[in-house]
């Protein structure tokens, strides 16, 4: 994995979010890839009050508790709000004027730093990653070292809230069937480079997954992952955990006791904010429990 940091001089996307705090307007910032025609980012949204953003994100940043990591945080709008609601929220982004802009604007805790760098060995209750934020996974074939990462920064009862679209819509025909390159390189897979006035960044990879190859991999790495709420643009809000600590409650299910029959029903395929909010609690309250001398997690 990558794990190094922009430079000023190379970091379009920092110089825009630093023009706009400033003078509150921005040129262009410019989105090149080998893949697609010509695109840009309206700076003016990366800097969206909560009220402004996407209902995806809104519900993962009523859903995070406790010790929070914003990754990637750019101007820090994410960071903002959770620390207005009282959380407490560390933002971390590779981009270091991004990261001034964030101390300018009064994120209390903002580093620069690079998710994957292994030096930095904080643990967090709840891991954001927002704005396509399986992008920062780059390529497929990085999915092992991300969960490796993720099992180092998590708590052992904490989750990740990430967001990620499905491409597949881009290879649709007129009449409804999908012409992938089932050969080649997975459809979600983008390499993109920005421009912002003369300011011109490296290339970088970028990665959008379905729902269904994220889950596949997460389950290979000894994460659940599970679907918290669809956009209206195929694009979706994934929760992970550790999948051994779900997989121990489904060992009470022979007890069929009373804590059982309360995750079976937070275990549905679809599951509404409600239960989510359970069970974080849930599983502190059974890794207590099993923590406890002389206690048998399989009962
Ligand atoms: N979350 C913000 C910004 C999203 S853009 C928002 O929703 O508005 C993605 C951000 O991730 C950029 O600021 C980029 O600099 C940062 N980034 C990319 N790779 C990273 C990594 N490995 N570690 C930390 N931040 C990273």
């Amino acid at each position: 994995m990558n794990t190094t940091l922009l430079s000023a001089d190379k970091d379009p996307m920092g110089a825009a979010i630093a023009d706009y705090y400033k003078r509150h307007k921005a040129e262009r910032l410019r989105v090149f890839s080998s893949q697609f025609d010509e695109d840009e980012i309206p700076v003016k949204e990366l800097f969206r009050m909560e009220k402004q953003m996407p209902l995806l994100e809104r519900t993962a940043l009523q859903l995070a508790t406790g010790k929070i990591l914003d990754v990637g945080a750019g101007s820090g709008c994410h960071s903002l709000a959770l620390q207005e609601a009282g959380k407490d929220v560390h933002a971390i982004d590779i981009s270091p004027l991004s990261v001034e802009v964030m101390q300018q604007r009064g994120v209390r805790h903002a580093t620069l730093l690079n998710l994957f760098d292994g030096h930095f060995q904080e643990t967090y209750d709840t891991i954001l990653m927002l704005m396509n934020g399986s992008g920062i996974i780059g390529q497929l074939e990085n999915l092992p070292a991300f969960f490796k990462r993720m099992k180092q920064l998590l708590q052992p009862s904490g989750c990740i809230f990430m967001d990620s679209s499905d491409l597949r819509y881009l290879f649709e025909e007129e009449d409804g069937s999908f012409v992938i390159d089932l050969a080649g390189d997975y459809y979600g897979e983008i390499d993109f480079q920005m421009q912002y006035k003369d300011i011109l960044g490296e290339s970088f990879d970028w990665l959008y997954i379905d729902f269904q190859t994220l889950s596949l991999y997460a389950a290979e790495n000894g994460f659940q992952a599970e679907l918290v709420k669809e956009g209206k643009h195929y694009d979706y809000l994934v929760y992970y955990f550790f999948a051994s600590i779900s997989s121990i409650f489904f060992v009470n299910a022979a007890n069929s006791s009373s804590l059982y029959k309360r995750v079976s029903i937070t275990m549905r395929p679809s599951l509404s904010i409600s239960t989510l909010r359970v069970m974080p609690a849930l599983r502190s309250a059974y890794l207590a429990k099993i923590s406890a001398p002389g206690s048998n997690p399989k009962g």
